[in-house]
This record gives C-alpha cells, structure tokens and sequence, in this order.
C-alpha cells in the first residue's frame, strides 16, 4: 500500500528577489515607497531577472517560483515576460509574484499572453493597502482576475485601525477567494482579544500567523531563496548562504544544512516552507498563499486539536473544523482510545468521518456510499493475568481498552514518574520484561504513560487503511500533529 502511494517529492519551491527596490505606493511605513530607480538599475533587474529566469529553465528539478520583490514588480513588462517563459516549461508548475495589484491587467496580462505564458500556472499574491486603495477598487481588480480564471489570493497587515476596510474588502471578494491577515510587526503590543477574533473572522488561519515556530532546518530543507547575484539562501530570512545559484550545477551542488541562524521561522514565507504541517492548507506550493484543500484530512488530538493541559477543544478550532468540513472530509488520527476522543471532541464529532484510534489499533469510517466501518486489530493479552497484583509495585495504573471481548490497547500510567520527564530507554526495557510484554505487542511511550497496542499498529498504517477502504490516493490526503509520534504520517503525506 505505502509502496502503491508513492509520489514525486523532487520538486522545489523557488523564491526570487531581484535588485529592484522600487514602488508605484507611498505607504508610510515602507523604505520603497515612491521611490523611483534609474534607468540603468532597472535595466540591470532586467537582466538579473533574465539570467535567473535561463537558468531555472535549464533545472531538470522543477517545482514553483514565486517573485517577492522589495517594491512593486509587475508594473513592469520584463517581469510578466520572463513568467511566462517559465510557465512555459515542462517542469515547472506554477509561476507567481507578490504585488500590490496596481498594475494595469489587461495591458500586463496581454505581454504574459503574447510571450506564451500558460494562465493555469499563474499565481498571483495581492497585498492589499488601505492608505492607498480603497477596498472597492481593490475588489474590482480582483473580481477581473476571478473572470480570467486566474489563481490569486489577496491579504492585508492586520492594522487594527483597518479593521473596517479589511472587513469591507471582504464583503465585496468573490468567497472563492482567500483572504489572509498578517500579523502587524510594529504594533508594540499584544492584539486584544477583541481584534484577535475580529482578525480571526477574518482569516481562519491567523492565529498560526502568531504562534512561534522555532526554526529547524529538517523541515525546511527543499526550498530555495535566490537573490540577483544568484546568493541562495532556504528562506527570505535566513542569514545563512547555501550558495551561488549560478555556480556548478545547482543540483549537483552539496548544500550544507549547517544552520539558518534564526531562532524562529517568523514571517509567512518562513514557516509555510516547513513540511512539519504548519501550512497544511496551501501545499504542494504554499508560497503562493493559495489554500488548496486535499479529498481528506487527519487530525492528531492532544496539543493538536485540543491543547495540552485542555479537557475540551476550544471554541474557536471548533469553528474552525465546522468551516473545514465543508471543503474536506475530516478524520481524527489520535492515540486516544475512541471514548476518550469523543468527550474531548463532543462539540463537533458529528463533522468526523471516522478516524484512526489508540494508535491505530482501532479505525473507523462512516460513508454513506462505502458504508461504515469499525475494524479493531486485537492483541495478544495473556501477559495481563495477574497485572493487577503489579500495580502497587511498579507504581502504575492499567486501562484496558476492548471491543467484546478483544482487548485492543492496554494503557500503563506510571504515576510515579513526573508528567514531562520522559523514562530512561534502557528503564523502559526493564519494565517491558519484567510485565512479560511479549514481541507481538507495541509498546509507545508518550509522557508517563506506556501505550501498548499490536505489533505493526500506528497512526501511519491505520490512515493507509483507511485510504484503501475509501479510495483516497496519497496526494488526497494530508495529516496534522505536532508530536514525535505524529511525524511519520506528517512527513508521508507532506
Ligand atoms: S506597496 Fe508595498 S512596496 Fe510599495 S510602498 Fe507599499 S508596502 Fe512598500
Ligand atoms: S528561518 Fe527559514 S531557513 Fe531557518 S528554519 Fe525557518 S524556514 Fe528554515
């Protein structure tokens, strides 16, 4: 089945950011803002621009550019031209660039056309500014792309003085449209609980904007950052150099992973390169901000869904998985027995088709064209006799976990053992052999607790049964979790 579900995972996200530092906007804040270039420097972008854009073409490792320039680009011609050399090209999905949407469409769209771009692969990212746009005018050039067929989201900094214009603004776009809200640098102070969910409204996804993801170069290491010079660095605000896009062959190239010098992925074009699932909505090309919602999604519980130190699920994830559920069918991939997932899930367990259980010793599918299932893999369970009589000793407390009469999962809390210290490797043996578990078990250890399931479960298999049961191929699902336990299936289906 795994074998069966193999998918092409060589290729790349690209950024490039050329020489230009100029904008057609004056916003207050910014260092481009109406600043002009001379002719020589933009002549020199050109070229830059055109020597990256013949080199791309010649990688036989494809993938996505996306432009995020320092000013407005794609007010000028050359950037649309050399897109659309790119678009044409076999091994490139998509082509995009950040902008503030001032261009003129038509006249920019016509040069993409003319050079030969593909529209289907076009990408556009639009950064929406109150000081000087008014939403209606910015809905009006969004609502053309929408009539071209043109990929695109639109956003804004999360202002709370803009609130009224961002609502505005999202009032007048088609709902096809994603709308995002980055979190305001400058601000000074935290947002108030009123602006959150204000903002939150807004853009569903706005408190990730705000979490801390320390930085960590395993999760990062396939997309590339380009400057003019061919400086390549993984993300824009890495300082580390990884070398000269226009040196030896780029893939032939050894790049070392030796450290991004960032403590944390702090800006969106950081953390959404991460295949750790922090942007789990907007692959296989999340620079593009464009959500993309697969057939199926798995949701680990505990820290995921429901924080730690949490008996419930908070409200505003709740109604975060009712609007989900209408794009996607949603499942739960937990280590929790089913009972125990429904209390913490009750509010909304009604949107879950099914899920993977006690760490994939139980799975679970409810269709209405496949018909439900509830499939447990039971476990060899002669060691308990005489369990009870250990308890005292060994300081634990066991919860059996069964379906008639087949026992499933056996859960040992150690209450001994502080929450958070995790038990030396080698006491784990020890206790594993002196309670007699036998090989055909599967013994995870997740904080004072020993979960014990069937050889060969966990979270990974039980979603591959799950696939095989409703037909889902590997590139229609995707998995969230934020443990050690969570990684396999994460990284499968990232
Ligand atoms: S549109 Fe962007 S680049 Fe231009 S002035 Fe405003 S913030 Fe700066
Ligand atoms: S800051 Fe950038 S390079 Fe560093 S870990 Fe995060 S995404 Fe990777």
């Amino acid at each position: 089945m795994k074998q069966a579900m193999e998918r092409d995972v060589t290729k790349r996200q690209w950024y490039y950011r050329g020489s230009l530092k100029s904008c057609n906007y004056s916003c207050s804040y910014c260092p481009f803002a109406k600043r002009t270039c001379s002719r020589r420097s933009i002549q020199a972008d050109r070229e830059a621009f055109f020597r990256f854009t013949g080199r791309m073409l010649q990688q036989q490792k494809g993938g996505a550019v996306q432009i995020v320039p320092y000013g407005e680009a794609l007010i000028h011609p050359y950037y649309w031209e050399g897109l659309a050399a790119l678009s044409r090209s076999p091994v490139i999905d998509a082509v995009g660039a950040q902008s503030n949407f001032s261009f003129p469409t038509e006249e920019m769209l016509s040069v993409y056309r003319e050079h030969g771009g593909e529209l289907k692969k076009l990408r556009l990212w639009g950064t929406f500014h109150p000081e000087m746009i008014s939403a209606e005018q910015f809905a009006r050039h969004c609502r053309f792309l929408t009539e071209q067929k043109i990929s695109y989201c639109v956003g804004a900094v999360g202002v709370p003085e803009y609130l009224e214009q961002i609502r505005m603004l999202r009032k007048a776009l088609p709902d096809s449209v994603y709308l995002w809200i980055n979190k305001m640098d400058g601000l000074g102070r935290r947002y108030t609980e009123a602006e959150l969910e204000a903002f939150a409204e807004i853009d569903g996804y706005f408190r990730q904007e705000l979490k801390h993801y320390r930085a960590e170069l395993t999760a990062c290491a396939d997309s590339r950052f380009v400057e003019a010079d061919g400086m390549m660095r993984r993300c824009n605000i890495s300082r580390e150099n990884i070398g000269n896009f226009y040196g030896d062959s780029v893939e032939s190239k050894k790049e070392e992973l030796s450290g991004c010098k960032r403590k944390t992925c702090s800006c969106y074009l950081a953390y959404c390169n991460r295949r750790d699932a922090v942007a789990p909505f907007f692959r296989p090309y999340p620079a593009f901000r464009i959500p993309v919602y697969p057939k199926a999604v798995f949701f680990d519980i505990d820290g995921t869904l429901v924080p730690e130190g949490l008996r419930r699920i908070p409200e505003h994830t709740a109604r975060g998985l009712l609007r989900l559920s209408v794009r996607c069918e949603i499942y739960l991939a937990t280590s929790l027995p089913l009972e125990a997932a429904k209390r913490k899930l009750s509010s909304v367990w009604h949107v879950f088709r099914g899920g993977v259980f006690a760490n994939g010793a139980r799975w679970q599918t409810q269709s209405q064209e496949k018909g439900s299932l509830d499939v447990i893999l039971p476990m060899e369970a002669g060691w308990l006799t005489g369990i009870k009589e250990k308890q005292k000793a060994y300081g634990f407390k066991v919860h059996v976990y069964r379906k008639k009469a087949d026992i499933y999962k056996v859960t040992l809390s150690f209450h001994r053992v502080r929450r958070g210290i995790q038990m030396p490797e080698q006491k784990q043996k020890e206790l594993a052999d002196a309670l007699k578990i036998p090989d055909s078990c599967r013994i995870l250890w997740e904080g004072n607790c020993m979960q014990i399931t069937k050889q060969g479960t966990g979270k990974l298999a039980g979603i591959l049964e799950i696939c095989r049961a409703m037909g889902y191929q590997r590139e229609d699902v995707t998995a969230v979790g934020d443990s050690l336990n969570d990684r396999e299936m994460v990284e499968y289906f990232s």
